[in-house]
């Protein structure tokens, strides 16, 4: 196992902090923070600075953690900015999408990597989320696309404390902003994306009421109308006639509120499986997420991607089992011959889907094995029959590639999606917040 280069940043969930440290750290915060003079350096009793603390593996107890390759990432960007160059005369900005944080890669690490290699703005789904980055230091641009922002004030007035670029829809999202920002100190005005449906059915403003829309932009002055998208909904399907259907609402969409003497800056689109395959949805930027953590929507494309997280854990148990003896929950699995079973410290809990019971695999000494039995919540048996000398300590890997004396193999979260009969976006997402990621930056 390598312990070098793995370090722990960015704020929860991945930070390990016990209740204790962070119950001191906001003591200390407010001590220096009421203390006068905090600022001298002399006075070293009373300067605290906060830094994101840096934890290695031997910090966890349990041995089951996600690794994240921040080196695969910037790759990953790479391989799409490489993708936008070729297609374009004028590359699209490129405005990873860090909903669900990050698509389960924490979304603090994965956003500083981002700003640091130029991406110039970044998407999320909630406010909660834009919080969360801005919180985390984050400068670039966050467009907010759920467009939700509560029943009351507060939602929009942290779009504007914060600096957030606002996704709207509907007439009403205009009026309240409009007032907000024209009673705001600064006079400032606030620069709004508008959604437009164009077959997804989900959010956007209709093709119907688009005027109703632009004339609430009108009478608003404090709204700058600087975006305009729409969301696909078949961009990664064989047939992309449904795709060309939208393109071409959109098109319609975008000619109209041209009409009307608006010029947003940014028309943007495509996902991850348009930035891929359609160049003719590019425009002025593009809204990648899982390709940018390694996973092509489409199996023709995004050959070069590299997964950016791995799951990994280690046998913490060891049995030897006679022919017909059974295990696990249900004792959904029976040994047809004398078994080895290796237990390891990972459940559904942690993410580990239970349709993964008799049916999915992890890697041992760089061979793949069967998980035997029920996956339990916190805890899976493998099948280690045919791993000569298997013990406690050997890692296992859930996701991810490993090497070892028996050979190398890799299990994608498109294996393990279609194992459990659902999509590598909803694997990613599902790693929950107790397996504790560490960032490697090779
Ligand atoms: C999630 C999402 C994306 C990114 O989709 P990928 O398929 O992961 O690239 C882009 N735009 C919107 C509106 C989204 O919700």
């Amino acid at each position: 196992m390598s312990n070098d280069f793995l370090r722990n940043v960015g704020p929860v969930p991945s930070v390990e902090l016990s209740a204790n440290d962070m119950a001191t750290q906001l003591a200390e915060q407010v001590a220096s923070s009421l203390e006068p003079g905090h600022h001298d350096h002399t006075n070293r009793a009373s300067v605290r600075v906060l830094r994101p603390r840096r934890a290695a593996p031997a910090d966890t107890i349990r041995p089951t953690r996600a690794e994240v390759n921040l080196a695969h990432l910037r790759h990953n960007l790479r391989v799409v900015e490489k993708t936008l160059a070729t297609t374009n005369s004028k590359p699209p900005a490129v405005w990873g999408v860090l909903k669900a944080d990050a698509y389960g890669h924490g979304s603090a690490a994965v956003a500083r990597t981002l700003e640091r290699a130029g991406m110039p703005g970044l998407c999320v789904a909630l406010l909660e989320e834009a919080i969360e980055l801005r919180d985390a230091g984050i400068r670039i641009p966050i467009l907010v696309m759920g467009g939700y922002y509560g029943p009351r004030r507060e939602g929009l007035e942290e779009i504007l404390a914060r600096d957030l670029v606002p996704v709207v829809y509907d007439a009403g999202h205009i009026e309240r902003l409009g007032m907000l920002a024209h009673f705001d100190d600064d006079g400032r005005r606030v620069g709004v994306h508008l959604k437009v449906d164009t077959g997804m059915g989900r959010l956007g403003v209709s093709m119907s009421e688009l005027d109703d829309v632009l004339d609430a932009l009108d009478a608003r002055p404090h709204v700058r109308l600087d975006g305009l998208m729409t969301h696909l909904a078949c961009a990664d399907a064989e047939d992309l006639e449904a795709t060309r259907h939208q393109l071409s609402l959109f098109q319609k969409a975008l000619g109209r509120v041209r009409a009307r003497g608006f010029a947003p800056r940014y028309v943007h689109i495509a996902n991850s499986a348009a930035v891929l395959r359609m160049p003719e949805t590019h425009f002025d930027a593009v809204r990648p997420g899982i390709a940018l953590f390694g996973v092509s929507p489409v199996a023709s494309v995004g050959n070069d991607l590299k997964p950016v997280i791995r799951i990994r854990t280690e046998i913490v148990s060891t049995r030897t089992i006679e022919a017909g003896q059974a295990i696990g929950y249900g004792h959904s699995w029976r040994a047809t011959r004398q078994s080895v079973i290796a237990t390891v410290p990972m459940g559904y809990a942690d993410g580990l889907d239970r349709k993964l019971s008799n049916a999915g695999h992890a890697l041992i000494r760089g061979r793949r094995v069967p998980i035997a039995g029920t996956v339990s919540m916190d805890m899976t048996m493998l099948d280690v029959t045919d791993i000569p000398g298997a013990r406690i300590g050997d890692e296992a890997v859930f996701l991810g590639g490993q090497e070892g004396p028996l050979g190398r193999d890799v299990i994608t979260a498109e294996e393990i999606a279609s194992t459990t009969g659902t999509i590598p976006w909803e694997v990613l997402t599902s790693i929950s917040r107790r397996v504790p990621r560490f960032y490697r930056e090779p």
